[in-house]
């Protein structure tokens, strides 16, 4: 069975504290994750080193993400943080190209493109974002948007890398508004996004790629998006900071 994923997005969101209660009370539910199963945490940097090493006292998979990386190796550029910081921290997971990190810090798909180089590199699984504004959706032309996304910042790399990636598929109009896309619409572009794959990369690379739903997962609609064939579990913002409801999404997982 492919990967199934239940990503929390903290955002910039939560002082250390409630970062580390909101963590414990989660891990203290117990939730056995199945060999398929995984639970990651991309939290903001100064919490990754906590995170990991709450985490790491669990058995099976849970694990912490990196929610940006910065788009070169190294060098003057005061405040960013690089994908080999990150794996010298041994941080296995890196969100890239976040909707929020394209609208308000003018992220490319180039860029995204370097980012994911990056994080290849330096063995960390990217979590790469993609997703149509309202507009695009109201005028249907949400498949070309995303494919453009996909073609733009992944499809430079072989088949072999490819397939170690992560999709979350996140349309910008359900993201924090309480609007989810129906599980029709999430099947589809789902659905949709796997062909694209298949058509540049094969069958076999297309359906071991998990894709995630990301926009107003709640714990009361995870189970119902989760069950749609191609949806592979989501990325979670605000659902992923109330430990209950984060608790009954990865339960949801299939
Ligand atoms: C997100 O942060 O990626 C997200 C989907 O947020 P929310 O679940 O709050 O819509």
């Amino acid at each position: 069975m492919r990967k199934q994923i239940a990503a929390a997005n903290w955002k910039m969101n939560l002082t250390f504290q409630q970062g580390e209660k909101l963590l414990d009370d989660i891990l203290e539910a117990g939730v056995k994750l199945e060999k398929h199963q995984f639970a990651i945490f991309a939290v903001p940097y100064p919490y990754l080193l906590m995170t990991r090493s709450e985490v790491e006292k669990e058995e099976g998979n849970y694990y912490v993400a990196a929610q940006n990386c910065y788009h070169k190796k190294a060098g003057a550029f005061t405040g960013e943080v690089s994908t080999e910081m990150l794996h010298s921290m041994n941080i296995k997971y890196c969100v890239i190209g976040h909707s929020e990190r394209r609208e308000y810090f003018a992220e490319s798909n180039a860029m995204l493109a370097e980012k994911v180089n990056l994080c290849l590199e330096s063995f960390i699984t990217p979590i790469f974002c993609c997703g149509e504004p309202l507009e695009i959706r109201e005028a249907g032309t949400q498949n070309d948007f995303v494919a453009t996304q996909l073609r733009e910042s992944l499809f430079h790399l072989p088949a072999d890398k490819i397939s170690t990636i992560v999709i979350a598929y996140e349309p910008i109009w359900a993201i924090g508004t309480g609007k989810t896309a129906s599980t029709e619409q999430a099947q589809e572009i789902h659905k949709y996004l796997r062909s694209v794959l298949a058509n540049q990369y094969g069958e076999a690379v297309a359906n071991d790629i998990p894709i995630l739903y990301g926009g107003s997962v709640k714990a009361n609609n995870a189970k119902e998006l989760f069950s749609c064939p191609d949806v592979d579990g989501g990325l979670v913002g605000g659902a992923s900071l109330v430990a209950a409801d984060f608790v009954e999404i990865i339960k949801a997982l299939k």
